[in-house]
């Protein structure tokens, strides 16, 4: 039995090993060992979990063993346990390798009973403190060993409150507690049918017993899930002498971080009570002094405080987050761990500590979370009105986290009307059962997108990313009645809200919330030294923003790429440092109201001569917007895709988009009914789109090289270095990108020569379909280089639907089925297993084979580490997630070292 003792300076594991012993009974050791004081006591460690979970009971050697390493701990404190002369008391708890709070309460004081109960009284000559100690023991056992409801001690508790006119705890007198003790007991032997056990080594056996068990709870489980914390892990048990911060006004106790845990600010940050044991700080019955006050009340112990939290951050080279408890004026340490603080901490908190040569960069780039940057770029709500808006129930509901940022506006459940508004100087905010590209205008004008219904990848998801704008999508409590311009909100208390057009909601991209009512936001500085509105000097957040970034560079393997469609999102993206565009969706080009109804005109076409009339009007719009892309991207490569949208994406729908669709492009409503119903797929995602419609018509295809050679021709001309990279769509078949490259070969000869340039462009294709990835040989064959469109890849590998898988894909993530969301975080085992074999095929046929992902997963920090691992050459993703990518894969480095 490998149990450590610790204590007075000791520790008898020399090398303390989170994964062995827990974070907490670690700490507790290495805090000994530094001869910082702690109450002393044992650490059972994680592997006896594991032994009781496969036998199913404790092995019969263990506890004899904990009551000879218990020995320790009563030499050590010079008390004894289960002897009423001097009772030693312990506390147990559980301690996971990953701080999992909340799995398991605390049970302190074990060890009382009527002989130690009498011991102690003797001892500390204070009745009242040491029934209430026992009272609350009870209390603890009941609830957390013997599972008796927390609500049946509290009635108690109130009933003599009110019976003795006590309005807080302290308040109740010895008579009181004697009755409230024989109350819990009566209740403890109503609910198991035994007698509350007064035998302390039982009491220890099943408090041990119950903390191991608690690993498999449910709650402890639905958090390992949600965290991705392991479940081999296993619990361990610290079993620490009490002290008490309760014995009058020379005791206390306290909370405290060695920086600001909001702000990162290096300065001693905390609060305590007096005479108050640590449920009353986390209670919030009594309000805690500032830390700073403890100098006041008992100088020595500030004193030593100070010393002790400066060497604890200087052995742990982190912010730690400290708790303390001080007995009749001497200090001790309960716990110590690295303190949990605000993405903007983080920074602060990791560049100040290469400053002071605490760490290395390269530590520091590990102590950002690269998924909190986006929440230092984007605007966010005043973070008093947030929690204001929650204590005050007008958080209405809470979706998918799908574009960061905070935005409020009125709300608006059609995009004309968001328009109407916005001409008005109104500021709405777009509420749809979902989007499409006749949402574009709409989404446009407005501050931000509430969908109910879509997932990562929905068109508004996609869309309003690529605009930087706030989204929450698949906000399933949300029913929206567009044509009668209300939507109908159940909040998770069963409160039924209308919210009518006109009213005012807020959403929070970041965490998905969407409140009712208009919020106070505020700019970052890091966007606005990135605009060059402030020096960046000016900023100490982006100040550190751009050393962030500047050692993340030095580190990283994976080239930065982004999605970027408009010259304006490639601006964006090159001041967020991408290193060309991975993937321009060119359907998205004629978002424009001035485009779109050409492009539908070009879908709805009937013949060859209708269609290339179309194109002739597309192809200005898209040789500029391609022009001033290469010029964004001077010198770096730009990967455009030729069209592929599922057609349903482009068609009318109501009566009212037909009937404005026939004015515009001079064609009868009738004729555009017809075709709309002649094109209507019954599966458009497996439909009529991809490069199935530049096989179908080659007229697209050519168009849309002409348009790209002709831009990189000016372009040229103007001296601006220019790489296109045309990038087929959705193929599954060799022949179907050698079809496609034959023609883009011919028209570009003929292109190329009819402007006498040179131009040093690619062809390659995206792989996004399984045949693809399984024959990636031949394909590579005419490809030269493959993009991994891991949206379209997810959904053909699982064969879920990108839109429509969100209501059960929830149940599948909280069984535990996927044990991510698989259109944000690549699928290992399935789609990465394609990504494995089509980079092995291909690269086999090709060695020079340059390979990158465009899909949502491309900006997604642990997928990021799985394409670091495969070798792929770059990520792209959406220009606002590119700093979180080239933090990501440097970390991806890091790890992998
Ligand atoms: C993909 O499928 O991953 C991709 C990037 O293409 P789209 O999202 O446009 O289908
Ligand atoms: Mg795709």
């Amino acid at each position: 039995m490998d149990i450590v003792f610790f204590g007075n300076g000791i520790s008898e594991d020399p090398n303390p090993d989170k994964i062995r012993l827990g974070g907490k009974g670690s700490n507790l050791c290495r805090m000994a060992a530094l001869g910082i004081p702690v109450p002393p006591g044992i650490v059972l460690p994680t592997t006896l979990c594991r032994d009781y979970m496969e036998r199913g009971h404790l092995p019969p050697e263990l506890m004899p063993s904990v009551h000879e390493k218990l020995k320790k701990v009563e030499e050590a404190t010079g008390r004894h346990f289960a002897n009423p002369h001097k009772p030693l008391l312990v506390s147990v708890r559980s301690g996971a390798p990953v701080s999992m709070p909340g799995m398991m309460d605390t049970i302190l004081n074990l060890g009382l009973n009527a002989d130690t109960l009498k011991g102690m009284v003797l001892e500390t000559g204070d009745e009242r403190f040491v029934l209430d100690s026992y009272r609350r023991f009870i209390q603890m056992f009941g609830d957390v060993v013997l599972g008796i409801p927390h609500h049946s001690f509290e009635e108690i508790l109130n009933h003599h409150k009110k019976k003795s006119d006590a309005v807080q705890d302290t308040d109740l007198k010895p008579a009181a507690l004697r009755d409230i003790i024989d109350d819990y007991r009566n209740l403890v032997q109503k609910g198991t049918g035994q007698p509350f056990p007064d035998d302390p080594f039982m009491q220890l056996r099943m408090a041990v017993e119950a903390v191991f068990r608690s690993w498999n709870n449910e709650r402890a489980i639905y958090y390992r899930r949600l965290n991705h914390i392991p479940e081999s892990y296993g619990t361990a048990v610290n079993v620490q002498s009490m002290v008490f911060g309760n014995m009058g006004n020379t005791s206390g106790t306290g909370v405290c971080f060695t920086r600001n845990p909001s702000t990162g600010e290096r300065k001693f940050y905390g609060e305590f009570l007096i005479n108050a044991q640590g449920e009353d700080v986390v209670a919030g019955i009594r309000t805690p002094q500032k830390i700073e006050e403890l100098e006041r009340e008992m100088p020595d112990v500030y004193r030593e405080l100070l010393r002790i939290q400066a060497l604890l951050e200087s052995h742990y080279r982190d912010m730690q987050d400290i708790e303390f408890t001080v007995q009749q004026g001497k200090l001790y340490l309960l716990q110590t761990r690295n303190g949990k603080r605000t993405s903007a901490a983080s920074l602060k908190i990791a560049c100040d500590m290469v400053d002071e040569k605490l760490i290395d960069p390269r530590t520091a780039l590990l102590r950002i979370e690269a998924e909190g940057l986006p929440a230092l770029l984007a605007p966010i709500f005043d973070p008093t009105e947030v929690n204001a808006a929650r204590s005050e129930k007008r958080v209405l509901a809470k979706g998918l986290n799908a574009g960061p940022g905070a935005a409020s506006g009125y709300a608006v459940f059609q995009s004309a009307h968001a328009v109407e508004m916005a001409a008005k100087g109104k500021t709405p905010l777009l509420v749809r059962m979902e989007t499409s590209p006749d949402d574009i205008k709409g989404m446009q004008h407005s501050s931000g997108i509430l969908t109910a219904r879509g997932g990562m990848t929905s068109h508004a998801a996609v869309v309003a990313r690529g605009m930087n704008k706030p989204c929450v999508v698949g906000c399933s409590a949300l029913i929206v009645h567009e044509e009668h311009g209300y939507a109908d909100i159940v909040t998770e208390e069963g409160r039924h809200v209308r919210i009518n057009e006109g009213d005012e909601v807020s959403i929070d991209g970041t965490s998905g919330e969407v409140f009712v009512g208009r919020m106070q936001t505020v700019d970052s500085d890091i966007q606005r030294a990135m605009r060059g509105e402030i020096d960046p000097a000016s900023s100490w957040m982006a100040r550190d923003f751009f050393q962030v970034m500047k050692w993340a560079d030095e580190v990283r393997r994976l080239r930065v790429r982004a999605n970027a469609d408009t010259p304006q999102d490639a601006n964006v993206a090159r001041s967020f440092g991408a290193e060309g565009i991975g993937l321009c969706r060119t359907e998205h080009m004629f978002f424009g109201p001035e485009r779109l109804p050409f492009m539908q005109q070009m879908i709805l076409a009937r013949t060859q001569e209708e269609r290339e009339l179309a194109l002739k009007r597309l192809l200005p719009f898209q040789r500029e917007d391609f022009e001033r892309l290469f010029e964004a991207m001077a010198g770096y490569p730009v990967t455009i895709r030729l069209l592929d949208p599922p057609l349903h994406e482009f068609l009318p729908h109501t009566d009212e988009q037909i009937a404005e669709l026939s004015q515009k492009i001079g064609v009868t409503e009738e004729h555009i009914r017809e075709r709309a119903s002649t094109l209507k797929e019954s599966n458009p995602m497996l439909g009529h789109r991809g490069c199935r419609l530049g096989i179908t018509y080659p007229e697209i295809t050519r168009m849309q090289v002409r348009a790209i050679l002709e831009a990189a021709c000016k372009s040229r001309k103007k001296n601006i270095h220019v790489h296109p990279e045309i990038m087929v769509p959705l193929v599954g078949h060799r022949k179907e990108l050698s079809l496609q490259k034959e023609l883009l070969e011919v028209e570009a000869k003929r292109l190329l020569a009819e402007f006498d340039c040179h131009v040093d462009y690619k062809i390659g294709t995206m792989i996004e379909v399984p045949r693809a990835a399984l024959t990636a040989d031949q394909i590579a064959i005419d490809a030269s280089f493959f993009s991994f469109g891991t949206n379209d890849l997810t959904q053909m590998t699982l064969g879920f639907s990108r839109d429509d898988s969100e209501p059960f894909l929830r149940e599948y993530l909280r069984l535990g089925v996927y044990e991510r969301n698989p259109f944000a975080t690549v699928d290992e085992s399935g789609v990465g297993e394609m990504i494995r074999i089509a980079l092995q095929k291909g690269k086999s046929a090709r060695h020079d084979l340059k390979t990158g992902v465009c899909g949502e997963q491309g900006g997604d920090p642990t997928s990021i580490r799985f394409f670091n691992r495969v070798g792929l050459d770059y990520v792209s993703c959406s220009p606002y997630r590119v700093p979180v990518a080239r933090l990501a894969a440097a970390q991806a480095v890091l790890a992998s070292e």
